[in-house]
């Protein structure tokens, strides 16, 4: 079941690895018939077919991180001689006959029926053919007037009226602590069958609202919390795979605005020109697993082979964002959280407006991810580490923690105003000047402190409820959902 575990997959899954291998071999064939046709030795065939392959594996360690449709290196193909010549023939009319049915047919879909499946088994609701949708931990707890999630805490959402969703399952990367353990597709780009943005939007929404019915009659389900939820206000683009990579990101971002809901939407910093595209979104975060080129490799274990480069040029394009944008450390102990120096030396390339750190979650040792629990940093580790980042930050300052989320919030010193750190959001705000900037064609542009709101004390750094919404406390203080 190679969708279901694509960790081990050069190409995104098993069927695409078999195209991919099937492509060099009938490659590798032609030029070896071509080289029998001259009458050359055998001997020169040989060292001809040796040569190829090294160049094609590379002399660097990078390729290993083959993007599966124009880097071909491949070096497991030992097997050339093992087909018998006579049927040579049959295979390549085989395999060129598939090509055709292949490229008559059109682009694939990019769940496949056995990803579909083991999607739907890990609760995802999937929309069209490469959308999903699920019901976050913390969209029940607040429901139950538990306490909602770390961006309740640092930007005011309202955690039961949030949808977590996005319209593309594919990632470009096979990150280690990714919490899908690699069920989902990769890719660098697209090129699957594409479901139009509305379709996504109503489908996602149509499942969410059923989720939440679903809720009805759960124990501690407050009934106003209940009809509250059934109004979606904010959408963390987040879920599963690089939301960016979908064509029609703008169209559905615009859609969200349209109906008032809020856009916060996260990319692994692996598509500049996408990032430098973006329409205004409620926030924009880029996920910094590393701050070195060979950490981001061993982390992300990205599919692009100039993955650092990428990387780099999303932050510059990061930077000449004007609205708010975030940077998502996840700390993982032994891995990521030391190389402090570069770290800084990131957040001075893009200057964000915010830095969030989050010790990884835990979840399950698996063929795809090693990380073990020693790999999580208890809350105070993660603090120490940001106090470590911020002492060599001047414009930086901790702003917020949510301790039960092990979740810090650095904020740039702009939104410390008058002595009252203004991290929350004024979302009906922003609405209003994202229509005005859609009305002007964009002349009318607005920046991060356009809306922005003071943040309530509780929420502060170093306040007694650590980030705990007092009102939430229903027998929630330390609800694990
Ligand atoms: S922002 Fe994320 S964690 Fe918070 S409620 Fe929404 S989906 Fe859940």
């Amino acid at each position: 079941m190679g969708d279901e575990n694509v960790a081990g997959s050069k190409h995104g899954n098993l069927e695409n690895d078999f195209d991919h291998w099937q492509d060099q071999f009938l490659t590798r064939l032609r030029k070896f018939n071509s080289i029998e046709s001259c009458g050359s030795q055998s001997e020169e065939k040989t060292s001809d077919l040796d040569t190829e392959s090294a160049d094609e594996s590379g002399s660097g360690s990078d390729s290993e991180f083959s993007d599966g449709e124009d880097n071909e290196d491949d070096d497991e193909e030992g097997g050339d001689g093992l087909v018998d010549l006579e049927e040579i023939g049959n295979v390549m009319k085989k395999a060129k006959d598939k090509k055709k049915q292949d490229a008559e047919s059109g682009p694939k879909e990019m769940i496949t029926p056995s990803l579909r499946k083991s999607l739907t088994k890990q609760g995802y609701k999937l929309i069209g053919s490469h959308s999903g949708v699920k019901i976050c931990r913390w969209t029940k707890a607040m429901l139950r007037g538990r306490g909602g999630c770390y961006k309740h805490t640092f930007y005011g959402i309202a955690s039961h009226q949030c949808m977590e969703t996005t319209p593309s399952l594919a990632c470009a990367n096979k990150c280690v602590f990714c919490w899908r353990h690699h069920s989902n597709p990769v890719g660098t780009e697209w090129r699957w069958q594409m479901d139009p943005p509305d379709m996504i939007l109503d489908g996602a929404l149509a499942n969410h609202y059923k989720m939440i019915k679903q809720m009805k009659g759960v124990p501690g389900v407050l009934p106003e919390k209940l009809e509250e939820g059934m109004n979606v206000q904010h959408c963390a683009l987040s879920l599963v795979g690089e939301p960016i990579m979908y064509p029609e990101i703008n169209r559905f971002v615009e859609l969200l605005h349209e109906k008032s809901i809020s856009s916060f939407l996260v990319t692994n910093a692996q598509f500049p020109e996408a990032i430098r595209d973006i329409s205004p979104v409620t926030q924009l975060y880029v996920s910094i697993d590393a701050s070195t080129k060979d950490s981001l490799k061993k982390i992300d274990r990205p599919l692009f082979r100039d993955f650092w480069e990428r990387f780099m040029d999303s932050l510059q394009e990061l930077s000449r964002k004007g609205q708010r944008t975030v940077y998502r450390l996840t700390l993982v102990k032994g891995w990521n959280a030391e190389e402090m120096d570069n770290y800084a030396k990131l957040v001075d390339m893009a200057k964000p407006d915010f830095i969030e750190v989050k010790g990884v979650t835990y979840c399950g040792t698996s063929k795809a991810s090693t990380l073990t629990m020693d790999n999580v940093p208890w809350h105070e580790e993660v603090l120490h580490f940001v106090r470590q980042l911020t002492s060599r930050l001047p414009d930086y300052e901790i702003s917020c923690e949510h301790e039960h989320s092990n979740c810090v919030l650095v904020s740039h010193k702009k939104f410390l105003v008058n002595g009252k750190w203004h991290t929350w959001i004024d979302y009906p705000k922003f609405h209003q000047l994202v229509r005005e900037f859609k009305q002007t064609n964009g002349a009318q542009t607005f920046s991060a402190l356009d809306y922005m709101e003071p943040t309530p004390d509780w929420a502060v750094f170093g306040s007694e409820e650590r980030g705990f919404d007092p009102i939430s406390t229903q027998g929630g203080w330390h609800y694990w959902g």
